[in-house]
């Protein structure tokens, strides 16, 4: 049988030296370890024509000399970076995920500095020379244009979660729906947002504010997607800033999937126990946090008593207590009944 091996085993591959060539020859690699591979050979190759120019010599600080910041700040590497926060922005834009100058995106550029969008600058339309180089206390450390007022937050989850090299922050209409009413999508009902997003609710704070980026930094732990209450979404990926930005795509196709499914008058089929199971193992091998990692089938709930906005109990509830927030349950059943009303 053949095996399996994520982009954690390459990385830890190429860290120790072993053979990564041998390793994976008749493997099945999985998407993620597919790019993990192809960086390898990349800079195995040199620079010369890859797609992705090397970063520099050494890591970088905050506390770097100012003149090797800011050669960082305008070498290939940096402005690669810069080119994929403007793709993504533009991602944002076009699938409405953002409305005025909203949003906001960063990549981990060192130890402890960041490359981030602006601020007042709609994210259809950037360009890599209006992009920002912050250090993780929200210092502007090069740059023309002024960092985005909403950074603290994606600093403050690169700092609790050392595995965050990018984060993502929108306001997506569906998602942001569930985070006004102040639930968490109901679980096991589609592959991709089991395995690839792990999602959470912080509670409302004024968006900026480090109180803010202290509740989303609590959840990044064991949460990639967080949905800000009355407010949008950040994400945060260890592979990518797309992948950041997929999280999104993926929350937002999911969360418009939920409300369909509640209008069709018919409980919906949901996995199995050992269906969910088999979709953790995969999210696990990915390196993807979540807080049912290690809990057994039968700790599971398969949402058999589905009503909109009913998420799954993580852990399972103790023996005796009130159903999921009953309160937040007859919120959400208020709204639907309107929804449905309205469309007669
Ligand atoms: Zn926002």
């Amino acid at each position: 049988m053949k095996t399996v091996i994520s982009a954690k085993e390459i990385e830890d591959l190429i860290a120790t030296g072993g053979d990564v060539d041998a390793a994976t020859k008749d493997a099945i690699l999985t998407p993620s370890a597919k790019d993990a591979l192809r960086d390898y050979s990349n800079s195995r190759r040199g620079t010369g024509n890859s797609a992705s120019p090397s970063p520099p010599a050494r890591v970088l600080n905050s506390r770097s000399p100012k003149a090797e910041l800011e050669a960082y700040f305008n070498s290939p590497h940096a402005h690669a970076l810069k080119e994929q926060l403007c793709e993504v922005g533009r991602r944002l834009w076009q699938r409405a995920y953002v409305d005025g100058n909203g949003g906001n995106i960063a990549i981990r550029a060192g130890e402890d500095i960041a490359l981030c969008t602006p601020t007042l600058v709609s994210k259809g339309f950037m360009k890599p020379e209006d992009m920002c180089l912050v250090d993780f206390e929200g210092n502007q450390l090069c740059g023309t244009k002024k960092r985005t007022s909403e950074i603290l937050m994606h600093l403050q989850i690169m700092k609790r979660q050392p595995k965050a090299v990018a984060t993502c922050h929108c306001h997506p209409p569906y998602s942001t729906g569930f985070a006004v009413a102040g639930l968490a999508p109901p679980t096991c009902m589609i592959p991709e947002y089991e395995v690839f997003a792990s999602v959470a609710v912080a509670p409302y704070r004024t968006p900026g504010t480090p109180e803010m980026g202290k509740l989303v930094a609590d959840l990044a732990d064991k949460h990639n997607t967080i949905l800000m209450a009355n407010h949008g979404v950040v994400s945060w990926s260890h592979n990518n800033v797309e992948d950041a930005y997929f999280k999104m795509e993926i929350l937002e196709a999911y969360c418009r999937t939920v409300l369909v499914t509640a209008q069709l008058g018919k409980s919906p089929n949901t996995f199995t126990p050992a269906q969910l199971q088999d979709l953790l193992k995969i999210k696990q091998s990915l390196g993807i946090p979540d807080p049912r990692h290690g809990l057994k089938e039968c700790e599971l709930c398969d949402n058999d008593q589905w009503r909109p906005g009913v998420a799954c109990a993580v852990p399972a509830k103790p023996e005796g207590s009130a159903g999921y927030d009953s309160e937040a349950e007859a919120a959400v059943q208020a709204i639907t009944d309107q929804i449905l009303a309205q469309m007669k």
